[in-house]
């Protein structure tokens, strides 16, 4: 839509090029947020993509993902063959509800800012350990783990101005094995619950990450794959009965009922014990 309010649009070739922050500037992205209500508090567009970054960046250390890389230029990638954790990226690409033009200019940088419940991009990168480097206006690179960025439903440690620059996922993640389960009320529907398992290969551990059925991420490690009370008892120390999401698209009883039958499918695909998928 147009957006009515809006009477720049900055279009720089660095970052450092936007050295004052105003209270109506907005970063813009893939803009398929930006551009779908209007933005009352917004006079300013500063497009991000003027700055060539380049989209992916691999290397021994891992995966070095451009907020501005877009989720289609995402999902393409192929990785290593000792890269087990690469097919999350699909089934997470395919998690969120979109159209064609969402898919090919939403960027992943925007769906993790935008730090809704089901960012299906938060989930990723989450579950993958990833680090993101925000950028301020008035001072040195920040790191922040994408599980401590969203701190809520719609909000995030972002300061006024700050950048999400990229967001690296560590090799030693992306070489793991996982488990993912996900489920939404309607087909290809906003996610309800997004659970993801991780394990070291050739190890017993067990890193849980809960998306969609909670505010923000949660993220719960095991030493060795726990049983099936274990789990229970470290999935309610964890979420309160009232700390569940509660909207349109599932009441939060649902979605606590769904975070402890996903939770227990991956304990059992992660211990060996349960069918695999
Ligand atoms: C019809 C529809 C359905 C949707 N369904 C889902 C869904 O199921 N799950 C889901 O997660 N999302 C959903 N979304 C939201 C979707 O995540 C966002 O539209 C998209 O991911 C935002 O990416 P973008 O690049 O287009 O961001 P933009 O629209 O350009 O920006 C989004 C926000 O992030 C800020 N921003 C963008 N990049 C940066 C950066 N690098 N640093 C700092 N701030 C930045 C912008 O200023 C803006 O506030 C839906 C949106 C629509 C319109």
């Amino acid at each position: 839509m147009n957006l009515s309010t809006i009477t720049e649009v900055k279009r720089p070739s660095s970052a450092d090029e936007i050295a004052h922050w105003k209270p109506g500037y907005a970063w813009l992205a893939g803009g398929t947020w930006l551009f779908s209500e209007q933005q009352w508090s917004t006079d300013t567009l500063i497009d991000l993509d003027g700055l060539n970054w380049p989209a992916l960046k691999a290397s021994s250390a891992g995966l070095e993902i451009a907020a501005t890389c877009r989720i289609a230029e995402l999902q393409a990638f192929k990785g290593t063959a000792d890269w087990a954790a690469i097919p999350l990226i699909t089934e997470c690409c395919n998690a969120l509800l979109m159209s064609f033009k969402i898919w090919n200019m939403a960027s992943v940088g925007g769906n993790i800012c935008m730090s809704l419940p089901a960012g299906a991009m938060i989930s990723l990168t989450s579950a993958l350990e990833g680090v993101c480097t925000l950028w301020p206006r008035d001072g040195l690179p920040r790191q922040v783990p994408v599980v401590d960025f969203v701190t809520g439903n719609h909000a995030n440690v972002l300061k006024p101005g700050e950048l999400l620059r990229s967001i690296h996922l560590p090799a030693t993640a992306l070489a793991k094995r996982f488990a993912f389960r996900r489920t939404s009320l309607t087909h290809i529907g906003r996610s309800a619950a997004l659970i993801v398992g991780t394990q070291t290969r050739n190890a017993r551990d067990l890193l849980l990450t809960i998306t969609a059925a909670v505010p923000r991420p949660i993220q719960i490690r095991f030493e060795k794959v726990p049983t099936a009370n274990e789990l229970r008892h470290a999935i309610d120390a964890r979420i309160a009965q009232d700390g569940y999401f509660d909207d349109v698209h599932g009441s939060a009883a649902y979605k606590r009922h769904l975070t402890a039958h996903f939770s227990e499918e991956i304990r059992q695909e992660l211990s060996g014990t349960g069918a695999s998928r």
